[in-house]
């Protein structure tokens, strides 16, 4: 009898499913083993992302990649694993270093290929190596910097150096810096931040804060992220977006650049 598995596929609302609630429904592939997915874009929980109508064919990995293992003094994080999880674990094993990931939503592999931090803590600096399909990968000869990797696949997992002595008293500093985040949809910090200045001053000072393009707007809040206000579409963005970087760049002289992923 022929021994074959079926691809599985799960239908995803992205004006749901993303943290930014915009997007179509589209067909996912679930990703159940280590492979070489040409021709599929690899996303995670959405936390980062502005989807439009005409997207890439996407994938996310199953559950199988959903493990935490200490092993050899090591910490073995499937890529599924979402921050929470990895959280609790290590506040229950009493594991140092990642108390950021304190309301910074995603799962591992979001988290990595962005380089996710806050402020100067990132999730690179604890990293040992990585797995793709290609095998381990340590962290010396991955080219990463400030929300940003040169990882052009897809990662499966991470193996974390283990430092004893989880922090909550840096818990909590992290959870109060987040005091002033906007509550409405977004996907976080629009632009990132150019070296030396603050995407949310520029904003700010090119007059865009609060600003808004019909259901979008650059938050009265924080002006950094981009908010939907309830029926806020992919165009209304991407005009603000497009509205930012021009401003920035005529008074200021400066590119930025966009934080959110787009597809
Ligand atoms: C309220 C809010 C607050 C936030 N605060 C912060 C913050 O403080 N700091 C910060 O850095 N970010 C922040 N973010 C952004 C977001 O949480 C991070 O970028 C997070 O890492 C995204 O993870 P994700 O699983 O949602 O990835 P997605 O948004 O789904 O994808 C992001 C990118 O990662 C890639 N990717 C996903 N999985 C894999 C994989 N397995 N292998 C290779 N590539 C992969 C995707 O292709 C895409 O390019 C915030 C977002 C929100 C909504």
């Amino acid at each position: 009898m022929q021994n074959f598995i079926q691809d599985e596929y799960k239908s995803i609302n992205f004006s749901k499913y993303s943290s930014i609630k915009i997007g179509p429904i589209v067909d996912v592939k679930i990703i159940n083993k280590i492979d070489d997915y040409k021709g599929y874009q690899i996303i995670g929980r959405a936390n980062n992302l502005l989807v439009s109508q005409k997207p890439p064919k996407f994938a996310i990995l199953g559950e199988v990649f959903d493990y935490i293992k200490e092993e050899n003094g090591k910490l073995y994080v499937g890529c599924a694993t979402t921050s929470g999880k990895l959280l609790t674990f290590l506040r229950k094993n009493d594991i140092a270093n990642l108390e950021f990931l304190a309301k910074l939503p995603g799962n591992l592999g979001g988290l990595v290929k962005m380089n996710a931090g806050l402020k100067s803590w990132e999730v690179f600096n604890y990293i040992d190596k990585i797995k793709t399909k290609d095998g381990y990968i340590k962290k010396e000869d991955v080219k990463y910097s400030y929300r940003k990797t040169e990882i052009n696949t897809i990662i499966y997992e991470v193996v974390f150096n283990i430092e004893r002595g989880f922090c909550k008293n840096k818990l909590k500093e992290f959870n109060h810096m987040r005091d002033n985040q906007p509550q409405q949809a977004s996907a976080g910090s629009c632009f990132k931040n150019p070296e030396g200045d603050y995407a949310g001053r520029l904003i700010e000072e090119v007059g865009l804060k609060g600003f808004r393009k019909g259901g979008m707007a650059f938050s009265e809040v924080h002006s950094n992220f981009l908010v939907n206000l309830g029926d806020g579409t992919y165009e209304d963005a991407i005009y603000l977006i497009n509205l930012a970087k021009s401003k920035i760049k005529d008074e200021f002289n400066i590119n930025i650049q966009e934080e959110i992923v787009i597809y």
